[in-house]
Formats: C-alpha cells, sequence, structure tokens
C-alpha cells in the first residue's frame, strides 16, 4: 500500500474497505471496472465514478477495467463507445490492453442461464411482460407465482434454446431466475435474466435473438474479470441481494463485492442520460459537446481540463448521502487551475473609444506585457499602443457613482502595462444617449503604468489599440437551467426550464492582435472578463475567432462555505 496516501488523498468510506481488504490479505491486488453503457456521451457525474474507480486502481497499484455495457443493442451505438473511449484517456485514464464489452461474455452468460436451468434455479416463462408485473406483487404484498414457474428441466433447456435461435416472437417468452416470489425484496422475486429482441446489436450483429438483463451481465462480467471492488450508484443497493445470489450460485471465477455510492447531482443542469440525450435531439442544444452541456465533451470544449474535474471529484468526496452539489464548486475548481495555467490577454467586450489627445498623432510603440503573473516561464509579449484606444464601456460614468475609480471627467486611471490617463472629456450620441468617445491626457513618464513620483491611481482597466485590434465574437455562456434543481420541478417539462440567457454571443469584440493566432490548445485569461478558449469550429462557422468563456473571474462559491 502507498505510504503517506491520506496525505495524496482525501479518504473515504470506499478506500476505507480497500485498505481493510488489503490489510487483512483478502486481497493482494485490487481490480475495479467503470462499465458506461453506450448509449450517451459521459458526463460528471460519471467523472466522479471514473475518478473513484479509475482513482482508486491507479492508488493501490491495481487495475480499473473500461467495460461497455452494452446488452441493450436497442439504445446502443459506435460513436457512443468511441466517445467513451476518447473521454476516458482524455481523463487521463488508461485500461490496459483492451477495452471489455459485456457482450464479449454473451457467450458465458448463456452457459451460466444453461447452469441455473439445469439446477432448477432458472424457468422459462410464458407470461407477458404486464403479467410478469402484475404477479410481481408490491412491497406490502407479496408476488405470485407464474403458472410456468415449475416446467421442468429438459422443458425449460429445449425452450431456452429455442429462444435463443429466434422461434419466439419478442416479448413471447423470458427467462427468470427461480428465487422467492415472497421475498421482502422485489428484485429477488424471480427477476428476468433473458429477454428475446429481435434487433441487431452493434458488436455481435445479428447473431442473438435474445439478450441477458442487467444484473445478471453486470454481476457475472464483474466475476469473469476477476474484479474485486464493484462501485456504483446508490440505486442498486436493493440489487445487491441478487448481485450476490448470482455469483453464489454459480461457478464463477471470482467474487467481487458490491459497494454503493451516492451519484452525482448538480444544480442547474441535469445529468440524466435520457434528459441530455433529448437535449441534443430535440436540437435544444449544439450537440453532446456543446459548451453548456454537463458531458465531458462539453466541458472539455468550454476549456476545462482533467485537472480540474479530478480536483472537484476530491472537492466533493464520496459518501453514501444523496445530495446536490453547487455547480460554483465546479466553476471554483476550474478557476483555480486557470489562475495557474492561463495565457494572459486583453479582449474588450464592450468597446467604446478613447482618444489620448496628447499622444502624438500617427505614433505607435510596443509595451512589454507578462504572459502569467502565477508563472514567469510563460514570459513576456509586446503589445501594441497608440493614441486610439477601445476601451470597455462599463469602464466609464458620466455621473460616477462613489467609489468609482474607472474612467471619469477628472480621474486618473492606469492603463494596465501601458500608462496614467486621466479623463478631460467625451461625446454622446444625442439619439441613444450612449458615449460615443472618451478623451483624455497621458503622462508620458509613466511608461508601463508606474509613476516615478509615487503616485498612485485607484483605478486599472485593460484597452486594446484601435489601429491594432483584431476584430471577434465571444460566447458567454450561463447555467443551461434557470432552476438549481431542474429535476425537482415536477409539474413542468425540464425542456421549460432552460435558461434563455445560458449563451449570448457577443459580435464586435476588440481583441489584442496576438489573438488572431489563438492557440487552441491555450487558456486564456482576457484581463478582468474571465477565462476564455479559442473555438476552431465556431471560428471557422462564423469566419472571424470565436472565444467561449470557459468561467468568470469572481468566485460565488469559496471553500469556507463548505463547512
Ligand atoms: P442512465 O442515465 O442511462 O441510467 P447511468 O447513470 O446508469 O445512466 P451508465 O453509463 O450505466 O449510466 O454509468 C456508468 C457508471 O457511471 C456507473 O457505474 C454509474 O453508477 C456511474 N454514474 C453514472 N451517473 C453517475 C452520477 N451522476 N454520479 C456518479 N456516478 C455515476
Ligand atoms: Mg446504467
Amino acid at each position: 500500500m502507498p505510504e503517506n496516501m491520506e496525505k495524496e488523498k482525501p479518504v473515504n468510506f470506499i478506500k476505507n474497505i480497500i485498505i481493510d481488504d488489503v490489510q487483512s490479505g483478502k486481497h493482494t491486488g485490487i481490480i475495479t471496472r467503470f462499465p458506461p453503457e453506450p448509449n450517451g456521451y459521459l458526463h460528471i457525474g460519471h467523472a466522479k465514478s471514473m475518478c473513484l474507480n479509475f482513482g482508486l486502481a491507479e492508488e493501490f497499484k491495481g487495475r480499473c477495467n473500461l467495460r461497455m455495457d452494452d446488452t441493450n443493442p436497442v439504445k446502443e451505438e459506435d460513436e457512443f463507445v468511441q466517445s467513451i473511449a476518447n473521454d476516458v484517456s482524455w481523463m487521463g485514464y488508461t485500461w490496459g490492453e483492451t477495452i471489455f464489452y459485456a457482450s464479449d461474455y454473451f457467450d458465458k452468460l448463456y452457459e451460466y442461464a444453461r447452469i441455473l436451468v439445469t439446477d432448477g434455479k432458472a424457468y422459462v416463462d410464458d407470461l407477458s411482460f404486464d403479467e410478469i408485473r402484475e404477479y410481481r406483487g408490491t412491497l406490502k404484498e407479496a408476488g405470485k407465482e407464474s403458472p410456468f414457474r415449475n416446467r421442468g428441466v429438459e422443458e425449460n433447456l429445449d425452450l431456452l434454446e429455442r429462444m435463443k435461435n429466434g422461434e419466439f416472437e419478442e416479448g413471447s417468452r423470458v427467462l427468470r431466475a427461480k428465487i422467492d416470489m415472497a421475498s421482502g425484496n422485489i428484485n429477488m422475486r424471480d427477476p428476468v435474466i433473458y429477454r428475446i429482441l429481435k434487433t441487431a446489436h452493434h458488436r455481435t450483429g445479428d447473431v442473438w435473438y435474445i439478450y441477458p438483463m442487467y444484473d445478471f451481465a453486470h454481476s457475472l462480467s464483474d466475476a469473469q474479470e476477476g474484479v474485486t471492488h464493484s462501485l456504483c450508484t446508490l440505486e442498486f443497493e436493493d440489487h445487491r441481494p441478487l448481485y450476490d445470489w448470482f455469483i453464489a450460485n454459480l461457478p464463477v471465477p471470482s467474487r467481487p463485492r458490491q459497494i454503493e455510492f451516492a451519484r452525482l447531482n448538480i444544480t442547474h443542469t441535469v445529468l440524466s442520460k435520457r434528459k441530455l440525450k433529448r437535449l441534443v435531439e430535440e436540437n435544444m442544444v449544439d450537440g453532446w459537446d456543446d459548451p453548456r452541456m454537463p458531458t465531458i465533451a462539453g466541458l472539455r470544449r468550454r476549456g476545462y481540463v482533467p485537472a480540474a474535474i479530478k480536483k472537484f471529484c476530491d472537492m466533493i468526496g464520496v459518501s453514501k448521502a444523496d445530495n446536490l452539489v453547487d455547480i460554483a464548486m465546479l466553476e471554483f475548481a476550474i478557476r483555480e487551475e486557470l489562475n495557474k495555467t492561463a495565457h494572459r490577454r486583453m479582449a474588450v467586450l464592450n468597446p467604446v473609444k478613447l482618444i489620448i489627445e496628447n499622444y502624438p498623432i500617427g505614433r505607435e510603440e510596443h509595451l512589454d506585457a507578462v504572459n502569467n503573473p502565477e508563472d514567469e516561464s510563460y514570459g513576456k509579449r509586446q503589445i501594441p499602443f497608440s493614441g486610439e484606444l477601445w476601451v470597455e464601456e462599463t469602464d466609464f460614468m458620466e455621473n460616477p457613482v462613489k467609489n468609482f475609480h474607472r474612467l471619469a471627467v477628472g480621474n486618473e486611471v492606469r492603463l494596465v502595462h501601458a500608462y496614467y490617463v486621466t479623463v478631460t472629456g467625451f461625446s454622446k450620441d444625442p439619439q441613444t444617449g450612449r458615449v460615443t468617445q472618451i478623451r483624455a491626457s497621458y503622462d508620458a513618464t509613466t511608461r508601463g503604468g508606474w509613476s516615478s513620483d509615487g503616485r498612485k491611481v485607484k483605478g486599472t482597466i485593460h484597452w486594446v489599440s484601435a489601429p491594432h485590434a483584431a476584430d471577434g465574437i465571444v460566447y458567454l455562456y450561463d447555467h443551461l437551467f434557470v432552476p438549481a434543481n431542474p429535476d425537482a420541478e415536477k409539474d413542468k417539462d425540464f425542456s421549460e426550464l432552460i435558461n434563455s440567457e445560458s449563451r449570448v454571443i457577443q459580435t464586435g469584440v476588440m481583441l489584442e492582435p496576438s489573438l488572431s493566432q489563438a492557440e487552441p490548445s491555450h487558456a486564456y485569461q482576457f484581463l478582468r472578463n474571465g477565462y476564455f478558449r479559442y473555438d476552431e469550429r465556431y471560428s471557422v462557422a462564423q469566419k472571424k475567432p470565436v472565444f467561449l468563456r470557459t468561467v468568470g473571474l469572481k468566485d460565488s462559491w469559496k471553500p469556507e462555505k463548505q463547512a
């Protein structure tokens, strides 16, 4: 076991179980698995599961299998398999030589089903799905036994074989485990383990006419792979007796233990694949990787990086209590990361002209600017300066309120990396009342933004030289859903809860010239405006550089608030 483990990574109840299992010698090495169903893209909830499964495997020098849980041919597609593999590797996780597929075990699972039948522990039932549901009983009432429950072994084996060969219609028969129709746990009331589905499978093609059900396939796939700790979300707690029953009643190569933890829910978003799929299919977003989506692909496109996602997972921890995590925590994690890594640049989102009247006409100069005050190795760049600049409209006030230290007539302000300027006047459009031009004079002795006489200014603003500026577009994002908990709004369809301002497209943005050759792999901090990422696809479509705001600069969440 690694030394000082507690210090490296937070402890949680699952990790404690593993520590005990390793210390007691129950296991010499651990194997976990991450088992997404390839029926959608991975999202931030899956990231929690990945961090846990791959994270524990890394920490204990074990292994985590990536297993596509592809037992339902109706909903699964290769596109999803590709995206899942891509997202897992992007997160920095490795899964050994191959990707596993539950469908790899279809032959083995069928063999196990025959063993259960032969042992009198499974039977073919001719009841319809509706009848099966009816016979199952309720929480208060025991179930009723199917009239087909006591078929003989030979008849069951024959019917199962013929189900497999496609001789029967979908829905006409199922294979059920013979457990206990009076069990207090409904999952134990003779659960269905195979159903007839005449749909081609993305990997096995049209070989199979029957497909195994989740509980049966999952436990036995785990056992097949020698998984030691099978970590899943809380809704499977009631399925654990069934998981254990399959393991106990079949000659499996290993005995995995299922442990449940609470799934991740985040404010102002949805994490159900069914809902995410609808957002995509009904064009409520631009696709699975729309930067507003909580998918890994969306987060990546928006400018999130694996380190921030992992940090977030460490922050939220792992427990058995259901909870709703404030999305501001995720934003905090990315902001912390980008503060260390982003290249600083200037961009004016709502430009208004600032004319420096005493700056020599036609002159330009190049001023030094640090690329990242947090890391000297990022070096410096030169930014052009002239007597005609763009500044933010919101940095000027005609009638300044108290403590307004930015541009107002008579105020002296620092233009970051450049000079001190004092506002001398402004012009307005008589029709709209909007300020169209601000005038100022500069102090030539303050080059670099510092005065030699020690005179201080209270306001510092960013700017872009107008003759040099590049014209660009920024996409400003906000939460995708208005309510904090969209899943809780039971009387409304979630599509009605979408935030109409979740994406604001701002054109006419004035960019520091170096941004016309932005690097897609870099994170940028536009001074005072937030963290941005250059987006190739939108840029091509818009024929101008497009930057997406990953997150703003201000925190609405602080670590102390957690306590
Ligand atoms: P669906 O919405 O289709 O039911 P699912 O949650 O079952 O999706 P899977 O693809 O089967 O999704 O999940 C793969 C793994 O990720 C499972 O082990 C599951 O428990 C875990 N997982 C999925 N969503 C979350 C979540 N919100 N928080 C934590 N773990 C999750
Ligand atoms: Mg699932």
